[in-house]
């Protein structure tokens, strides 16, 4: 079954609206070259007025008018409404006012009707109709066959416009949304950025007192050039244990063997310099390792770190012992240096803890 013929009316108009809609003209400010297209148009055809109409819902809108006193007019009165009934016609009024069938009344700046018409439809790249170039006098008469091909010429030109203006919209809609992508990917490159430094950071990291962890140690004893240069400004190694942790645990518990945990390594961190590393080593070990630092210094800041015990805000008493040895780049491996330190601690904890012992074979 076929449509009703006031559907299909309905649906015609309605794939014609989307056409005029999607050039996005009607209200826009006006414009030189649809003005000179109107300029044109009344200078050849030698009128008292012309416009370039857009026929809209319920109006016609001039994007561009010479002579006329209105810069948009009821649909109901307006010719170009009909004239684009047949898309591909010039449609020519030479009285308006002996043609009851055609609806215009419009006048001119004085106010006079306007009585002859001529207009030639603007078609869109759809062939959709949406307005006319258009020629008004107020008096009767008609275009010579040349005029009314100029109208022709005027109106595929006032397309050609049309079409530069969607292209230009095409360009600046690509160009918005490549700007969107490429935020989007400069959001989604922070963002990895982000989550791949959160992760370099807890792969190398202790979760419990925040201190470096062993991975991050033997990743730093494979990188060569980080290992020449802790050997070219020499070091000392220092070997910090908790004395009797096992007991803290067994008597106050767990969480609170953490918190004690937690707080000798806050005084770790704070009795060493930029450039020192403090590494979480074993259960209640920690390893600093401290550059350019002669063994004298590195005694020192094991005594510090030793001293600071007898500060932190538990409810049982803490002391560390420490073992410190100092490293002759040239004759030890970083391996020898640690065993010596290691030993320093174990001797250390033999003759009493809480105290801190230098290796007294290092070299330097
Ligand atoms: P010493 O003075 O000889 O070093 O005695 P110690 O008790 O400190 O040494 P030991 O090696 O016997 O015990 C270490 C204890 O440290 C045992 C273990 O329960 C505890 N420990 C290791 N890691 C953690 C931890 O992450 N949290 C807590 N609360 N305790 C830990
Ligand atoms: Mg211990
Ligand atoms: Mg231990």
């Amino acid at each position: 079954m076929s449509a009703s013929p006031a559907r299909s009316t309905h649906t015609l108009e309605a794939g014609r609206q989307a056409s005029l809609d999607s050039y996005a003209i009607v209200d826009t400010a006006p414009e030189r070259a649809y003005d000179d297209i109107a300029s044109l148009a009344c200078a050849i055809c030698a009128t008292s007025a012309a416009a370039i109409t857009l026929v809209d819902r319920e109006r016609q809108w001039f994007k561009s008018s010479i002579g006329l006193e209105h810069s948009e007019t009821p649909r109901s009165e307006s010719i170009c409404a009909v004239a684009i009934r047949t898309p591909h016609e010039l449609l020519e009024v030479r009285d308006v006012l002996a043609n009851p069938n055609i609806p215009m009344r419009p006048t001119d700046r004085d106010g006079a009707l306007l009585r002859f018409y001529a207009g030639m439809p603007i078609l869109a790249a759809d062939g959709q109709a949406l307005g006319t170039v258009c020629v008004f006098d107020n008096e009767p008469r008609t275009l010579t066959r040349a005029q009314r091909e100029a109208l022709g010429a005027l109106a595929r030109q006032t397309q050609h416009l049309l079409e530069l203006r969607r292209y230009a919209m095409q360009q600046q809609r690509l160009l918005h949304e490549r700007d969107t992508v490429a935020r989007k990917l400069e959001h989604d490159r922070a963002d990895l950025q982000r989550r791949h430094d959160d992760l370099v950071h807890v792969a190398s990291h202790d979760p419990l007192t925040g201190l470096l962890n062993r991975a991050a140690l033997e990743k730093l004893r494979h990188r060569p050039e980080a290992m020449q240069r802790l050997e070219a400004a020499g070091y000392a190694l220092s070997v910090v244990d908790i004395d009797h942790f096992k007991q803290v645990n067994d008597r106050y518990g767990h969480l609170l063997g953490d918190r004690a945990l937690r707080a000798v390594a806050e005084v770790i961190s704070s009795c060493i310099r930029h450039g020192d590393l403090a590494v979480r080593y074993g259960g209640e070990e920690f390893l600093l390792v401290l550059p350019a630092t002669p063994l004298s210094g590195a005694f020192e800041v094991a005594e510090r770190i030793r001293t600071q015990m007898s500060t932190l805000a538990l409810p049982f008493q803490v002391t560390v012992s420490i073992g410190v040895a100092g490293g002759d780049p040239q004759l030890d491996t970083p391996e020898q240096v640690f065993d010596r330190a290691d030993q320093a601690l174990y001797r250390a904890k033999a003759s009493g803890r809480d105290r801190v012992i230098a290796d007294n074979t290092s070299r330097v």
